[in-house]
């Protein structure tokens, strides 16, 4: 069952008189009911603008974000607000993300203002159980954020989100600035509340090492397209895209008694500009592969395997295949 549907999501945004930077450049992906769909891709991809779009914290150039089946971008104001009481966002730095000058109560309390909930007398149970829930001390919400680790902070930064039960939690990056030892526990966690709680999460990462844990389908982006989607065993087992097998083959394997043999790709070049974004396919610059089809066409979506889609030209023959192999098993 969907709970979130995007449709063509294009985010563009003005600079000066001529340029047009092409942050989130025709998107496409569902997000099923209890599911983590992770979006990983380099920083600049297009991956934070494509969830802050989602909420309308940006205004969308074009295409559709439907929650529930409805069109978050047609919302009136109340019910934008309402829209809120579902949806909440977790922020990659949890130092800046959380107000210096509040106390922990006031901070996990914020969204819950926002909707008039747990007022009262219900206030301060609600905030002692939030902070057990997430692992931290029920005595630490009258503390204020620079008391606490990175890691704790991030703690508190989710029991605010968890604060008015949502449905959908955009994490952008929720663990990137924390240390490669806090990560595994902050992911743990949130698996732990998704299961207990029937949470539907988009997961924001720049690389793809933890993603897998956590995702259950992941999105791959490059310079405001996703080129390749499908299930996380599937991409780690069969990634096609020549971006994602560079991305995985910069994972290191953490076993250190096992021989790494595996080539390390290196792209070449830099990432190009949105603002002036290569021809044909957006990769075709640092792709190894490249043919000479890729400066003049856009590659197209292919199902290349069962909900395995890829946006590459090698590719395009084999759906064809397919297509006449199932035929042809009629
Ligand atoms: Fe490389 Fe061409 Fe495939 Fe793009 S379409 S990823 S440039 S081979
Ligand atoms: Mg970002």
């Amino acid at each position: 069952e969907k709970l979130v549907e995007v449709k063509h999501l294009k985010k563009h945004f003005t600079m000066g008189k001529r340029s047009v930077l092409k942050a989130v450049d025709d998107v496409s992906f569902d997000i099923y009911k209890g599911e983590t769909f992770g979006l990983v891709g380099e920083s600049g991809c297009g991956k934070s603008t494509t969830g802050r779009t989602m909420i309308r914290l940006y205004d969308r150039t074009a295409g559709q974000v439907l929650f529930n089946g409805q069109d978050i971008h047609q919302l009136n104001a109340k019910e934008q607000i309402a829209l809120t009481k579902n949806v909440q966002m977790v922020f990659q730095d949890p130092y800046a993300s959380l107000n210096p000058r509040s106390t922990v109560a006031e901070i996990i309390a914020e969204p819950m203002d926002v909707h008039g909930l747990y007022t009262g007398k219900k206030r301060k149970p609600r905030i002692q159980e939030l902070l057990e829930i997430v692992g931290l001390n029920r005595d630490h919400a009258n503390r204020f954020p620079h008391e606490f680790s990175g890691g704790q902070r991030q703690r508190i930064g989710i029991a605010r989100a968890l604060s008015v039960d949502p449905d959908f939690i955009i994490a952008d990056e929720p663990i990137s600035a924390l240390d490669v030892s806090v990560q595994a526990q902050v992911v743990n966690l949130m698996k732990q509340l998704q299961e207990e709680r029937g949470l539907t999460y988009l997961f924001i990462a720049h690389d793809l090492s933890m993603v897998k844990h956590i995702s259950d389908r992941i999105g791959v982006m490059y310079l405001g397209n996703i080129v390749e989607l499908t299930s996380s065993a599937s991409l780690y087992q069969k990634p096609l895209h020549p971006y994602t097998q560079a991305l995985l083959s910069a994972i290191p394997i953490p076993d250190p008694d096992i021989e790494d043999k595996r080539e390390r790709i290196i792209l070449k070049g830099e990432l190009p500009s949105p603002v002036n974004p290569p021809s044909g396919c957006v990769f075709r610059t640092r792709c190894p592969v490249a043919m000479a089809i890729c400066a003049s066409v856009k590659p197209s979506w292919t199902e290349v395997d069962d909900q395995h889609y890829v946006a590459c030209h090698i590719f395009e023959g084999q759906q064809a295949k397919k297509t006449k192999e199932k035929i042809e098993q009629l």
